[in-house]
Parts: C-alpha cells; structure tokens; sequence
C-alpha cells in the first residue's frame, strides 16, 4: 500500500496545463482565472456619501446645534452644480458625490428641518459618512491573483471594475464510463435479479462539472474487454482526462484491470485509504486515466482525493485540496491505523463545540450515508481511535447537508 499523501503527488505533477481562454464574466463562477485582475480605476471612483443626510463642512459642526442653509438636493446618480461654503449645507443621498466644498455628511436621523435651513443637533469629525475615492479598490492594484476560482461574489467585483471578459483555464473536457454487466439505466422500474441501477455515472457527471469539466458521458460498458478498449481508444483521442469506474479490483470479471493490466504506463495501486484503496492511474494515449473503484462511496472518496485535484491543477488553480478545520469527536471513532480514513460524519452542536458524529454505516456501498453526511472526518494514518471529546479534522468535501441554518416560519 502506498500513502495517500504519496500517491496524490505524483498524480498532481504529472498534470499538463490546460491553454486559456476569455469568457464573459457573467458565465465565469466556477472557472479558474488564468491572468491576474488589475484594476484600471479607483473604486469607488468618485467621493460619497455613506448616508443619507446633509453634506457639510466639519468645521460648521464641531458644535452642537449648527443651523446651516440649504442649498440643494442631490441623489444618487446626479452631481451638484453648487459648492458648500462655510454655513451652507447641501441635503445628499446614499452613493451621491460629494459636492465641491463639503467634506463631512451628517445623518439626516441627527438634523431637524428648519424651513430652508437645518439645525444639526450633533457634533459631527470631519470626513464622517464620506466615502473616499479608492477606499475599496486603487487603480492599479491587483484584485484578483491568477489561479483564482471565481465565485459570484468574485463576478460582483468583475462587474464593479468593468471586467467583462476575464481570462480564465479552458474546461478540461473528461470523458466518463461506467463498467458492470449489472449496470441498468436509473429510469428501469423493474430491475431483473442481480441487476442495480447506475449512480456512478450520473454522480460523476455532476461531480467532474462540479470541478470545471466539460463531461463527455460514453455510457456504461460492459464487462467485455472488446468493449471497454475500443471505448477507451475513442475517449484516449477526443479527451483530455478519462474516468471510468467499477473493475480495477481483484476479481476475475475485473474488467478494466484485464484490459489495462499490461499496458505500459498504467499503475493498479493499493492505496493505503479507505474507502477507495483499490485505483487505476495512467495515461492513455497522453490523456490522463483515472480507475476508480465501482463502490459508490469509494468512488465519492477517491474522486476527491485525485480526481478534482487533478482537474484544478489542470486548470491553474492554487487552492485544489478541500478545506480541513478541527472540530471535536462526538463519539469514539474506531479506524483502521493503517490507512487514511475517510469517515462520512454529520456535524452537531455550535461553535465553539461542533461535534462529528458518524452520519450512519461506514460501508463504501452505502451512498445514502454519503448523502447524508456533512463531511469527512479524516483520521490519518497511524491512528486508530480518537476517543469522545478528542479533537478531530474534518474535510468539508459537500455543501453541509444538515446544518443549513433552519427558520422556524
Ligand atoms: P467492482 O469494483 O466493479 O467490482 O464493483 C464494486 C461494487 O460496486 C459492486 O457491488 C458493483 O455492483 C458496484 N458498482 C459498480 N459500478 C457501479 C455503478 N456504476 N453504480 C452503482 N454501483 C456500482
Ligand atoms: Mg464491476
């Protein structure tokens, strides 16, 4: 057995770059920037005003109860034609310019009206409720470093600079393959004896589009090795990463094994994790091949481990390893201390006591308990419990399944 940390590596390295290309922002969530964002202005690139309220100059409010004259109205969107001088105010909105003269806006909540004039009932410091030119992004500064995978969020900020066509990795395109004669379509009502449906397939497309690529979906195969070459061959030439599952164990109907076995260049490991010891890794035809086990937990597994690091490093991105934060053991957890184990965890409790607790069984085919989990709780080698109250990391590998923060509505 080799470790996982080990075998990761390697994968990670043999990894080529993908070559780039522009997109509009408004598609980019999801893509990895391949070219730092600068931006070419000040953001916000005019002074405003915080709040709404009266722009005014501090000197004319460093006491309490200033009656100035209002000059003018001035909203978002519009400039003031008039200047504040000293005694003068002029009534502004959220997000207006400063007008020329004014360097100070006092919250309308702290002002009376007085027929044409204001009375200002607080002492108000200069440069209060101002928001400064630059004061969110400089002209010239580095927004966004290449290797950046863009969230919506990170769109808002493109749409802020008038970054409308970043520069991001191309998709990595990944053809995906199932293999088991017992393999039927998931829309078969009536399974025959033997038969199960397939959750491998449609579970990695949304996982492999999860991580950037474009999927390309070459069915299920069965476990014929004529079959399963010539759909190797096609995949080898029209894309640019190969993920099968099911076959690369030890048994006799093992057919990707069979097929694969004596081809130079692809390497049946045992890694030393669980689930998701057996693995498949090569390249085929110069795209890189991933095996991975048919047990769907273990597919789940594996995949995260070398499957999406593998495509985000393809895509330049710096950050291809899930968060691992520390949180407290719930309950003993019995492992197996020669192997990394990856235990599907529900999360319990709140800051600063969140307690893992496992989410069910711990069997790979048990996908429900996958479902329902929260997170890996990630107990490494050379470890064999961790006892109630210890403290223990978990890989936040899924949006959180039970700690949505519920409404009582
Ligand atoms: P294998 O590695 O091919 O021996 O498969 C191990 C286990 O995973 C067996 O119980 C298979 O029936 C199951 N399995 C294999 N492929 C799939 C799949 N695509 N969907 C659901 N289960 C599968
Ligand atoms: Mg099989």
């Amino acid at each position: 057995m080799r470790p996982l940390e080990a075998v990761r590596t390697e994968i990670l390295k043999s990894m080529r770059r993908l070559e780039t290309e522009r997109v509009p922002f408004s598609e980019s969530v999801g893509r990895v920037l391949a070219e730092a964002v600068v931006s070419n202005q000040d953001v916000p690139h005019f002074a405003n005003s915080a709040m709404d309220g009266f722009a005014v100059r501090a000197t004319d409010v460093s006491e309490a109860d200033a009656v100035l004259e209002v000059l003018a109205d001035v909203p978002a969107g519009q400039v003031a034609s008039v200047s504040v001088s000293a005694g003068q105010a002029i009534r502004i909105m959220t997000g207006a310019p400063m007008p020329d003269g004014a360097d100070t806006v006092v919250r309308v909540e702290d002002t009376a009206a007085e027929g044409d004039k204001v009375r200002v009932h607080t002492v108000v410091a200069e440069g209060k409720h101002v928001r400064e030119a630059g004061g969110d992004v400089r002209a010239g500064q580095v927004v966004f470093d290449a290797g950046l995978r863009i969230d919506p969020v990170h769109v808002g900020v493109l749409a802020t600079l008038g970054v409308v066509d970043p520069v991001v990795s191309r998709r990595p395109r990944v053809g995906v393959m199932s293999t088991g004669d017992e393999l039927q379509p998931p829309a078969t009502s009536d399974l025959a004896p033997g038969m199960i449906r397939d959750s491998n397939r449609p579970m990695l497309v949304g996982l492999l589009e999860d991580a950037g690529a474009a999927v390309i979906d070459y069915g299920r195969i069965a476990d014929d090795s004529d079959e399963l070459r010539a759909a190797l061959g096609r995949a080898a030439v029209e894309t640019d990463v190969i993920v099968t599952s099911g076959g690369v164990s030890m048994g006799d109907y093992d057919v990707t094994k069979l097929v694969l076995r004596d081809e130079a260049g692809v390497d049946f490991i045992k890694v030393a994790m669980k689930p998701g010891k057996p693995l498949a890794f090569g390249h085929l035809g110069g795209a890189p091949f991933f095996g991975l086990p048919g047990n769907p937990v273990s597919v789940v597994v594996s995949f995260e481990q070398f499957v999406r690091p593998a495509l985000l490093t393809m895509q330049g991105a710096s950050a291809v390893l899930r968060p691992q934060v520390s949180v407290v053991a719930g309950e003993r957890l019995v492992t197996d201390p020669e192997k990394t184990v990856f235990l599907r965890v529900r999360l319990e409790g709140d800051a600063p006591a969140v307690q893992a607790i496992q989410a069910g069984g711990q069997a790979s085919n048990v996908l429900s308990v996958a479902a329902a989990a929260d997170a890996f709780a990630v107990v490494p080698r050379g470890v064999e419990t961790i006892d109630e109250g210890e403290p223990v990391l978990i890989e936040l590998f899924r949006s959180p399944a039970t700690r949505e923060h519920r409404l009582d509505i």
